[in-house]
């Protein structure tokens, strides 16, 4: 019988803490009864020491099934420099490498064994002649169609309760919302797991949105303000991150690019650059950051609208690890969301990538507290706006904008719902440009009606017209603009519209930050 005066020191001898991150004992003890249990905790929060630490403590072997062969070796390095015995499994592995392993095993020198979930074949035979303590499911939510980040491989893992019925499972996950938990307790077998969810609120890190225009000035205003701090910026594709670590390099900052396209040895040297603090910025694809392990990273800008809110939670989870406050910062651009759009399209998994887009456009748009959107994402629910996101520190201020609506909606209108929001705009502010006089839009009747509001202020309004339902973004039509029924109420009822006023943000001279 384990007691906890030998939870401790182990804890003590083997990870040197002296005391439990929130859950970490109650999951431990659960393990340690022999019962199912599903952990749901962000990325830094401890997951490793639930399966751990009882691997230490059981009879026989942990088998820890987890889909980053890249990081196996690591972390058994990690863990047998603290001298508990550990080893991995798979496929890079030379066949010789792979019968050591099945010695070592039958001979029972194995604590804990990593096994990417192809491999996990070709011990089941042996599973049948040793005595395996527990099965840890890490980055569960992979089993899940309804996850981000589904690998086939992984539904295999069902079948493990039925032939090893009496071992328990651990599932481990950081980015699980609600559909995606149920779904891993039913591939798994195990729908009577413990459900342990640890807080995903990460008070430290500061949350803000801006519109997206003139991203690279605004990056820069971003980053002078915070000299020699660790940062990330996040891209959607390979060319924008050495676009933008080149343009930082030229302005001076200690930037590099890192994505899967880059050598390996290059992207080696970056990462411990950036862990040893001799590369304070890497611009990268959502390739970095797994399994690193730095705990001082200051800021975290996504210059592209992320996928889905648990990669975004996930990303600007690497800030602040250490519990002090760290900024992190998204632009927001409809080129951004039309292109998602159509990556989501051509996925397979059509219907819930679209859905997950749609949550994370929402948090973007969002005119109240964004710490609340993100947690009831996860299913948690604040009671208080937190105070350290922009919608919080800059209430949105509404005012009746019916005139303004009913304007750029009888402009919609009058350019025969086949412009986008650029040539909308340039036509209320009566702009002389090539696509205005070549279309002969002088002669419409809204022409330069709204010359007194700037083009940017314009472009506020009318995002905003389209996020309150008055306006469509006809995606196959060339992002045409397009009336809604209640575009028609607004004209024609004299329905009333109230809108936010614009914050000066984006010229971002306001910045000013101390930390
Ligand atoms: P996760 O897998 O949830 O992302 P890890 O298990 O990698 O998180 O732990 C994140 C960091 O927190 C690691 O550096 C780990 O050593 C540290 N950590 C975990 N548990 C404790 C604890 N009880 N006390 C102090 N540090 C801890
Ligand atoms: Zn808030």
């Amino acid at each position: 019988m384990t007691n906890e005066a030998t939870v401790y020191k182990s804890l003590k001898d083997f990870f040197g803490y002296d005391t439990f991150r929130p859950l970490q004992k109650e999951i431990i003890n659960t393990v340690l009864k022999g019962e199912d249990c599903l952990v749901i905790m962000p990325t830094g929060g401890g997951k490793s020491i639930c399966y751990q630490l009882p691997a230490i403590l059981m009879d026989g072997v942990t088998i820890v099934i987890s889909p980053l062969i890249a990081l196996m070796k690591d972390q058994v390095d990690g863990l047998n420099i603290n001298g508990i015995s550990a080893r991995y499994f798979n496929s890079s592995q030379t066949p010789e490498e792979q019968h050591d392993i099945y010695a070592q095993l039958e001979t029972n020198k194995i604590k804990l064994l990593y096994v990417a979930p192809e491999s996990l074949s070709l011990l089941e035979n042996i599973f049948n002649k040793i005595k395996v303590s527990l099965f840890a499911v890490d980055e569960a939510h992979c089993i899940s169609a309804w996850g981000h980040d589904f690998r086939p491989a992984y539904t295999q893992l069902g079948h493990l309760k039925n032939r090893f019925s009496s071992t328990p499972v651990i599932a481990l996950t950081a980015t699980a919302d609600k559909a995606t938990r149920e779904d891993i307790l039913e591939q798994l077998n195990i729908p009577k797991a413990k459900k342990f969810v640890a807080s995903f609120d990460r008070k430290n890190l500061s949350l803000e949105v801006r519109p997206g225009n003139k991203r690279m000035e605004q990056i820069v205003n971003f980053i002078k303000t915070k000299p020699n701090q660790s940062g990330i910026i996040y891209c959607l594709s390979r060319k924008t991150t050495e676009t933008i670590a080149n343009k930082l390099q030229k302005a001076g900052f200690n930037a590099e690019a890192y994505h899967a396209g880059l050598q390996h040895a290059q992207r080696s040297k970056i990462q411990e650059g950036f862990i040893n603090d001799t590369v304070a910025i890497v611009c990268a694809t959502i390739a970095f950051g797994m399994g690193i392990d730095k705990s001082n990273v200051r800021w975290v800008i996504h210059y592209n609208l992320p996928k889905n809110i648990e990669g975004y939670y996930q990303e600007i989870g690497r800030a602040g690890r250490d519990g002090l406050p760290s900024k992190t910062l998204l632009f927001h651009s409809y080129a951004d969301v039309v292109q998602l759009q159509n990556f989501a399209n051509t996925s397979g998994n059509q219907e819930v990538q679209l859905a997950k887009l749609e949550r994370m456009k929402q948090y973007a748009d969002a005119l109240s507290c964004r710490r609340k959107i993100l947690l009831s994402y996860f299913g948690e629910f604040l009671e208080e706006d937190c105070g350290n996101c922009d919608v919080c520190k800059n209430p949105p201020q509404f005012f009746d904008a019916t005139i303004l609506t009913q304007k750029a909606l009888s402009c919609v209108a009058r350019l025969k719902e086949l412009e986008s929001i650029g040539p909308v705009i340039d036509v209320l502010r009566g702009s002389h440009n090539q696509h205005v006089l070549e279309k002969d839009y002088q002669h419409v009747k809204t022409y330069g009606i709204g010359n007194n509001i700037s083009w940017r202020d314009w472009q506020h309004y009318i995002v905003q017209m389209v996020n309150l339902g008055y306006l469509e973004i006809a995606f196959h039509e060339h992002n045409a603009l397009k009336l809604t029924p209640s575009a028609k109420k607004v004209l024609f009822e004299a329905q009333k519209v109230a809108l936010t006023k614009p914050t000066d943000k984006i010229t971002a001279s306001n910045e000013t930050s101390t930390n």
